[in-house]
């Protein structure tokens, strides 16, 4: 195999193997970040209409993006980026965000060249980075207490963002609201991390795909990094369809951001994968069409939040103390009221979080994620951050909550 691969975890995503665990001791399953909820009749009719197309529709479409895809997006984010979005040049649809992050870092990342991420990270990040032979720098975005109350405790050190600043650096990533910590970061913070992108001439990578999951009870609005002054011809926003939508499986994302930019993502995207699939994203247009004229978006985040704070409830009554979200559909939940037999290993690691994860799945029934994913491989990384949480998801039924928390309060 290519050297590339030595970066990579042998094991493969802590999604994959977490969900194989659940589906083997028939855990519930409130790890990977998939909803079970039902999609909407407006977006599954979107869908078959599309299928339905007896001849274009099922052909290749414009490699930059479907051009009804574009149009709507431009259309969604004028008042929310504060300018119109040209469709043809500002944007490029891609396989879910996956493939825009992947694109954004092959796009952008010479060999030898390095990108700050903040840890806890989505581990796309770290994989994209190496992938494009670049190195990634990681900085903490750590609770400010213990255990946190709600994702605003979690805080960057501004200081410790500008160290990791080196000559080779090109990019930060940022991920607003945050997975797996909920955070939805304020329009200071925002704007400190801006300063340092523009002292030191660096591009933005702004992961929002969960945009439209902002919960009331959040001190700050979702604030676009690209809205912030002088920030859009830095800035590369992704976004996700599936995200959006509840559709994890359609696989639609996007970059926005200057035409240039763009147009270095759109260089890779055409050799990577040419085109999206067609239909979907006629499905995906035909969908934000009617989602910006209904109260889908404010009746969505108005169910995630129920959702959460069931969730929240079960977690809480059962001593796994919530960090409560402000956004997103993941709860970082300290779990050192659990037990665990010190015996207790895993066949992929023996950090305290994949042992308890493991444990809960084969002895409780009920599965989360290791945060320690979202980690440095390096011993310590974090400190005792990752080993004392687990991640829950919330974009699950009631009914999937509700039996993850019998099945808890049977056991504590
Ligand atoms: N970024 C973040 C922060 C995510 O959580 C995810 C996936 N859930 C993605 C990107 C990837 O999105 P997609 O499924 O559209 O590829
Ligand atoms: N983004 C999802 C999560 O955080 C999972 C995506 C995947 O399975 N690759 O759970």
């Amino acid at each position: 195999s290519s050297s590339r691969l030595d970066h990579l975890d042998k094991s493969g995503t802590v999604f994959a193997e977490m969900t194989t665990l659940a589906n083997t001791h028939k855990a519930i399953n409130l790890g990977q970040g998939f909803p079970t909820l039902p999609v909407p009749s407006f977006i599954r009719q979107a869908a078959s209409d599309a299928v339905a197309n007896e001849c274009m529709g099922h052909q290749y479409t414009r490699s930059e993006g479907n051009p009804r895809l574009v149009n709507v997006l431009s259309k969604f984010y004028a008042d929310k980026i504060g300018r119109v979005l040209n469709p043809l040049t500002e944007i490029i649809t891609t396989v879910g965000a996956t493939e825009a992050i992947y694109t954004s870092m092959q796009a952008l990342v010479s060999p030898g060249d390095e990108v700050i991420l903040m840890q806890p990270f989505y581990d796309s990040y770290p994989a994209a980075i190496e992938l494009s032979g670049g190195k990634p720098v990681v900085v903490n975005l750590a609770p400010t207490r213990t255990p946190a109350e709600s994702s605003a405790d979690w805080k960057l050190d501004i200081n410790e963002l500008r160290r990791a600043v080196t000559k080779k650096t090109k990019a930060i990533f940022i991920n607003n609201p945050h997975n797996p910590v909920g955070k939805v970061w304020t329009r200071e913070e925002l704007l400190e991390v801006g300063q340092v992108a523009q002292e030191f001439d660096l591009v933005v990578i702004s992961d929002e795909v969960y945009e439209t999951l902002v919960f009331s009870d959040s001190p700050e609005k979702m604030v676009k990094f690209a809205c912030l002054p002088g920030m859009f011809e830095r800035t590369i926003t992704l976004g996700s369809i599936g995200k959006m939508f509840g559709v994890t499986g359609w696989k639609i994302g996007w970059c926005l951001g200057p035409a240039d930019l763009i147009r270095s993502c759109w260089m890779i995207h055409q050799f990577n994968t040419f085109a999206v699939v067609t239909p979907l994203q006629e499905a995906a247009a035909a969908s934000l069409e009617k989602a910006i004229e209904t109260t889908y978006f404010a009746d969505t985040v108005k169910t995630y939040q129920t959702h959460r704070d069931h969730l929240v409830s079960v977690l809480a009554r059962n001593g796994l103390k919530p960090t409560i979200p402000h956004g997103g559909y993941f709860v970082m939940a300290d779990t050192t009221g659990l037990k665990l037999p010190k015996s207790l290993t895993t066949t992929t690691s023996t950090r305290r979080d994949y042992r308890a994860c493991h444990f809960m799945t084969t002895e409780i029934g009920v599965t989360a994620i290791p945060p320690s994913a979202f980690y440095e491989r390096k011993v310590g990384a974090g400190g005792d951050v990752p080993g004392r949480h687990a991640r829950f998801a919330f974009c699950k039924g009631l009914d999937l909550i509700d039996g993850a928390g019998e099945r808890l309060d049977k056991y504590f």
